[in-house]
């Protein structure tokens, strides 16, 4: 039995190596929501693409564009990336993708097959659905002057893309004017209530989400209207519960946090502190805290230090490292540190973070290493390690956390309570020591 699953492993294998290449449309697919990064890529790329689609489709990961795979890509969808190539989310500030206002308002532009009372019946139902339990108001004022325009425009056709929205603080939205619409569930047409309500979780921040369940996903379906778990999390998470949400008497009365994450995929900062994490962006707490394993399955708790390539998500602990790939819902991968990553990579560590340019920087005592990693994600055994003091002026020794922000021009190290910006222009710490208490978590003042 067991030599019979080999070679049909082999065969399988052989079959993989010889297939027959990609058209063109079918990696311009790939490349247009954000699986393939260019068009000019390596078979390992072309290969790591298709698996990450059939990841987030929920297909078998064979790396091959079979039949079943192949289907979805005539399915109508949204027009925005599941992965946001890096020169979008780069452009973007990190951790911006939310109005900072609690009103907001939106307008309706140009209307195409249906009326204006129509389309605001449909606006103010999705509006209510993703607001109802999130500190945000939206009303409706006038056209281009709205902080969310919504226009009909021309896009490709009956079918396919249906269409798309901008990030805030831009925030339009473009319907498809060619599409089949229809107000209702009516066979052979497009029910435009889901579409409306999905772009417009697009244009208050959220991404899109590879849960069949969800409205964020980004394939279109003819289902009852309702937010799932992971649709209201993503709210949550941007605009906090009505009334407050955030639960920082763990934090205040004791401040030191196992570490801080940036999340590329969702464009959060995560702090992590035993076995919960809490989310804020650079004006300050958001929302938590949350049970780390809901987001990452198996967390390990208390953990030394994160980082996140986009792809994949580390956490450190002891002297063994954790692996998720993209949204942690698979688990992980743990394996030894020093088998790994590097022999010479100490264990317990104190914090990491990763730089977009592709190095992973680790902290431990007075030092810290940088490894150099491939396109991939994997590591290249490029490692280096000096002293804190040498690189980092200002920064102290012995930091209990450290993250990058300010799309990487800036650092973020904490200890004792206090945290430091450390500024890579200047190449020093801008200005005195913050209260982590008072400016970061909003804790009252003893
Ligand atoms: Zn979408």
């Amino acid at each position: 039995m067991a030599i019979l699953k080999i070679s049909v492993f082999l065969v399988l294998t052989l079959h993989l190596c010889h297939g027959k290449p990609m058209d063109l449309p079918t990696k311009e697919y790939l490349h247009k929501y954000g699986y393939l990064e260019s068009m000019d890529h390596t078979d390992e790329e072309l290969d790591a693409a298709v698996k990450d689609f059939q990841y987030f489709v929920g297909m078998n990961m064979t790396g091959e564009m079979d039949a079943p795979t192949m289907e979805f890509l005539k399915r109508p969808r949204c027009g925005m990336p599941d992965y946001p190539p890096a020169a979008i989310r780069n452009r973007r500030p990190s951790g911006r993708a939310r109005w900072d206002q609690s009103q907001i308002t939106y307008g309706i532009v140009n209307s195409s097959t249906f009326s204006r009372q129509d389309l605001r019946t449909v606006f103010s139902n999705a509006i209510n659905l993703w607001t109802k339990a999130v500190n945000l108001n939206v009303r409706e004022s006038n056209g281009n002057r709205a902080d969310i325009s919504v226009h009909f425009n021309s896009q490709d056709g009956p079918g396919q893309t249906l269409g798309y929205a901008y990030f805030p603080t831009l925030g339009s939205i473009y319907f498809d004017r060619d599409e089949n619409w229809s107000l209702s569930s009516q066979r052979g047409r497009i029910n435009f209530n889901w579409v409306a309500t999905h772009e417009l979780g697009h244009a208050l921040g959220l991404n899109h989400i590879n849960d069949p369940q969800s409205i964020m996903n980004p394939y279109y379906q003819d289902v009852e209207l309702k937010l799932s778990r992971n649709d209201q999390r993503q709210i949550n998470e941007l605009y906090g519960g009505r009334g407050g949400n955030v639960d920082n008497t763990n934090l205040c009365s004791d401040p030191k946090i196992d570490d801080v994450l940036y999340y590329p995929l969702t464009r959060q900062y995560f702090l992590f502190k035993g076995d919960r994490y809490w989310t804020f962006t650079g004006s300050g707490m958001r929302t938590g805290p949350f049970q780390a394993n809901a987001l990452f399955k198996n967390f390990p708790g208390s953990i030394d230090a994160a980082f996140s390539t986009g792809k994949f998500t580390f956490f450190l602990k002891g002297d063994s490292y954790y692996r998720y790939y993209r949204n942690g819902r698979t688990g992980a991968v743990k394996r030894p540190i020093s088998v790994g990553i590097g022999n010479t990579i100490p264990a317990n560590m104190d914090a990491s973070f990763y730089h977009p340019n592709g190095t992973i920087y680790m902290f431990k005592g007075a030092e810290f290493f940088t490894i150099t990693t491939n396109r991939a994600g994997g590591m290249r055994m490029n490692l280096r390690n000096a002293r804190i003091s040498q690189y980092f002026n200002g920064v102290p020794d012995n930091i209990e956390a450290a993250t990058l922000f300010q799309r990487g021009s800036q650092a973020f190290f904490s200890k004792s309570g206090q945290f430091y910006i450390y500024d890579f222009a200047t190449r020093s710490v801008a200005g005195a020591a913050h209260s982590i208490t008072r400016e970061l978590f909003n804790c009252p003042s003893r």
